[in-house]
């Protein structure tokens, strides 16, 4: 039984982060997090600050160097998109594993990225692209990286009259390729036990960027840059990817939970990583381009 709660339709974003400094206010875009937190009674809010009304953050805009995605941007837009899956092929992966085709139609990347559970499936990917955050306050906008978002499980840097507007992710260069893999207990709908996520780009063979992500695999989403250094300067097919997956690993702390222990998670990271890895070096020489579901049409 849900709590009552006042609820706020705002449609501007200045009149939302007014209204986000009431006592006891929450934000909600689709709800398929908060609306099951408060039926399962671990979040009481006093009022819904209800974001869907606002036009601004529905924006999605191509750049010079990036895309704009609002933050009500739906998980399925990703999947519905033939240029995403050829351009930011793991973050399309990540939004496509999300729930059900009725969770990522109603789920947004915003409500993704602003619950910071560790297990977010579009964050390891966003952070392959260097992601930053659109962050909205009454007093103006302010940016920042997604890897510095997240100070720990359900916490954010986002202060009480601040929103997230969106998110820049940016384009890279011909010749990258990127892989994202989450291992679940189950085939069907069922959160991350682990996921890796990884970006390669390729001159002559030769890694010139790298970029590995994982979730579950700490308290929140993290970027592991001691395997990101590894990786860069050396060829593609001389990379010892049993040791890519080693430094993937020592950089993950997972905690063990009712879900899995700690050992089987490092166990999953090291496979995950290497099968990562080789498949984003794959897509970035051309060889496969990715598993685009069947139903994408030439036109999608
Ligand atoms: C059955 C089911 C299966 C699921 N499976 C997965 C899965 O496989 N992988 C996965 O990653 N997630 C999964 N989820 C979780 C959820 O669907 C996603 O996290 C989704 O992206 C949340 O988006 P939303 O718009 O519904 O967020 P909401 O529920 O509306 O909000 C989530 C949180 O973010 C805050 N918030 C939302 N937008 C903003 C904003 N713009 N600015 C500031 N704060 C904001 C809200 O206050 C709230 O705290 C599942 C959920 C369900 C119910």
């Amino acid at each position: 039984m849900l709590s009552s709660y006042e609820l706020y339709e705002p449609h501007t974003l200045q009149e939302a982060c007014e209204l986000k400094q009431l006592e006891g206010a929450k934000i909600v875009a689709g709800g398929t997090d908060i609306y099951v937190a408060m039926h399962n009674g671990s979040l009481k809010p006093a009022a819904l600050i209800d974001i869907k009304g606002i036009e601004e953050l529905k924006e999605i805009r191509e750049e010079e160097d990036h895309w704009f995605f609002g933050a009500l941007t739906p998980h399925r837009y990703f999947e519905e998109s033939r240029l995403f899956w050829e351009t930011f092929t793991a973050l399309s992966e990540g939004c496509s594993q999300v729930g059900s085709v009725q969770i990522r139609q109603r789920g947004t990347i915003g409500g993704n990225i602003c619950n910071a559970v560790p297990s977010a499936d579009s964050v390891a990917p966003l952070l392959l692209f260097d992601a930053d955050c659109v962050i909205a306050s009454a007093k103006g906008e302010r940016i920042v990286p997604l890897k510095d978002f997240f100070i720990g499980p359900k916490r954010t840097v986002l202060e009480k009259d601040e929103i997230l507007k969106g998110v820049k992710v940016y384009k890279q260069a011909a010749g990258t390729g990127s892989r994202y893999i989450k291992y679940t207990r189950r085939k069907a709908m069922d959160l991350a036990l682990c996921g890796v996520s990884v970006l390669v780009a390729l001159e002559d063979g030769v890694i010139t960027k790298a970029r590995a992500a994982l979730t579950t695999s700490a308290p929140t989403a993290i970027r592991v840059t001691t395997a990101e250094e590894f990786l860069i300067g050396r060829k593609a097919d001389e990379v010892d990817a049993a040791e890519f997956g080693r430094l993937c690993c020592e950089g993950a702390s997972p905690r063990t939970s009712w879900r899995s222990s700690s050992e089987f998670r490092l166990t999953l990271i090291q496979n995950m990583a290497e099968d990562a890895y080789q498949t984003a070096v794959k897509r970035a020489r051309g060889d496969v381009f990715c598993d685009t579901p069947s139903w994408l049409t030439e036109e999608g």
